[in-house]
This record gives C-alpha cells, structure tokens and sequence, in this order.
C-alpha cells in the first residue's frame, strides 16, 4: 500500500473535520466474555439492534435523542446473540443486543445517527449494525444448510452439524477520487440514485485481483477512462450491509467519458470553481463529509465544501 499514514498516527484527514469514520478503533477487546452472557457486567454499554424478524434485517439502533442508549424494557430477539463490541478507554463493555417489537421511531439507522454520536459511538454502532446484520443473515451453513450457533461473544458461528466455523464476513470495495490533467473531478450518479446525487466511483473488489486493479478496472467499466498514480488515501468500515470502503485517488489519462448505462446514469468534470455554484443551484446534492466519498472529495477541493 502506497500510503499508510493513518496507520503510523498522521492521519491526513486529522486537520480537517471529520469527527465521525464508523470505525471500531476507541474500542479494544482485550479477551472475549463468555457466548451470550446471561446478565451484562455493571457499567456496561448496550447498543439496542432493532431487528425485522421476517426480513432478518438490522431495522435501527437505540437512540435516546442525543446518544445511543439500550433500554432494559426492549424484549430481546431470538435471531442473534447479544455480541461484545469492545472496552472504551474509560473502561466501560459494550455490547450490541437485538431487540424486536420496538418503536422504530426509537430506533433510527446509522445512517441518520452518523453525524450525531460522538466517535466511540460511531464506532461501536457501526460494529452492532455489520456484527448483527451478519448473524441474522447467516443463520444456516453455506457447506451443508444445517444450523449454525454463535460462538465467541458473536465473533464466530460454527455448524452444529460438520463443525464448520463461520466468521463475520466483510466485503472490500474500492471507492476513487478521479483527477484530470486539468485538476478537475469526475463526479458521477449511479442509475439508482436521485437526480443531483453525485460522487466519485466505487466497486467490489473481485476475486483474485489486487486493490489498484480493481481501482483500474472498475474506472474503465463505468466511464472508459484509463488510470494511472493510483495511490491509497483512507479507508473506513461501511456496514451497509457489511463494506469495508478503500479509498484511492487516480489520475485520468484522458478525459473523454464512455459511461456504462447500465451502472452510470450520468458523468461529469467538475473544477473547483464550479463547485459553489453547481451546490448553491441544487445540480449536487453533496452528502456530506461522514462517509469516505466525501473525506476524497473535500481533499481535493481542499477543505470543507461551502454548503
Ligand atoms: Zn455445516
């Protein structure tokens, strides 16, 4: 990896204001607690999971209006364990506990809590909603179909029938700023997305290829632009349902777009002088800075964008 300044403790977002990166690093989980403790030690923290028992989907997270918050009175759901998240600095468990029945106005997603909660809680919800979303979709063994019970405080799931063990699976996606000789951005809207939505271009990693290949691939197939001085930048947990975004910036060889209509709805170069205005008149609804698109975004344009 080109660039692993966020590992040696100069992260180069740490002077710009991202507060929130849904990351589990403020919790360390220093040995596991026993699987599926029956009575939670004192002092700890519970991420209340609503779950859809039909769907098996992660629906919401406890939220008591200003921080994240598990009320006792939530009747616990039988389709995932109560799993351990981590020890925060001040030394207080975390555990993320599934709940059904609940409100879900009591219970917004992640996606909406993001730029609310204080790190460690991002942190720690983001690791409730992947860890759980895990278990309710992994029920059954992908070797032999028999069932499949939690181990290891929620870490692991291992088939009661052939011993398989199962762990929480994480996807890896590239995500890539794309610069041309001009300095200018490519900003582009997936055909699901609502008209004004922009951002850069991001894929699933594939079998047997190497980061920047993917990089280098996925750029040709949605705009049919060749890359070059592929450099990683940052990457950050993203558990819809359970990514892991790599981020990467690129250098275009040439500007000229051939999009894909069957993934790219649309495609632009974008400067930084236009920026202001195409947010001002509504032409890009930016989505803010707490997602890794925007930490590229913002780092091209050099701060923080002028919503
Ligand atoms: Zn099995």
């Amino acid at each position: 990896m080109a660039d692993e300044r966020e590992d040696t403790g100069s992260d180069p977002f740490s002077e710009m204001p991202f507060t929130h990166v849904l990351d589990r690093r403020a919790l360390d989980r220093p040995s596991l607690t026993p699987d599926d403790p029956a009575g939670l030690p004192a002092g700890a923290r519970t991420v209340d999971v609503l779950v859809d028992p039909d769907a098996r989907a992660v629906l919401g997270l406890g939220w008591d209006g200003r921080r994240l918050a598990g009320d006792p009175a939530h009747p616990a759901s039988g389709r995932a364990p109560t799993c351990y998240l981590g020890r925060d600095t001040a030394g207080a468990d975390w555990f993320a506990r599934p709940v059904e029945g609940a409100d879900p106005a009591d219970h917004p997603g992640l996606r909406s809590l993001v730029d609310l909660v204080d790190p460690i809680e991002a942190g720690a919800a983001a690791t409730a909603q992947a860890l759980l979303g895990w278990h309710l979709t992994h029920p059954r063994c992908p070797r032999c179909g028999g069932p499949t019970r939690s181990r290891d405080a929620g870490w692991l799931r291992v088939c009661e029938a052939d011993g398989s063990q199962h762990h929480p699976r994480t996807d890896p996606a590239v995500i890539m700023a794309v610069i041309d000789e001009a300095d200018r951005i490519l900003l582009a809207r997936n055909t699901g997305w609502p008209q004004g939505r922009l951002s850069v271009l991001a894929g699933f990693v594939e079998p047997g290829e190497r980061l920047v290949d993917a990089v280098a691939r996925e750029v040709f197939e949605e705009v049919g632009l060749e890359v070059g001085d592929i450099v990683h930048h940052a990457d950050q947990p993203w558990p819809f349902p359970g990514s892991l975004m790599i981020g990467f910036t690129a250098r275009a060889r040439s500007a000229e777009l051939t999009l894909d209509p069957r993934e790219i709805a649309e495609a632009r170069w974008v400067s930084r002088a236009e920026v202001p205005g195409l947010l001002a008149s509504g032409a890009w609804r930016y989505r803010g800075r707490s997602s890794i698109s925007g930490r590229l975004i913002e780092h091209w344009y050099g701060g923080p964008l002028p919503t």
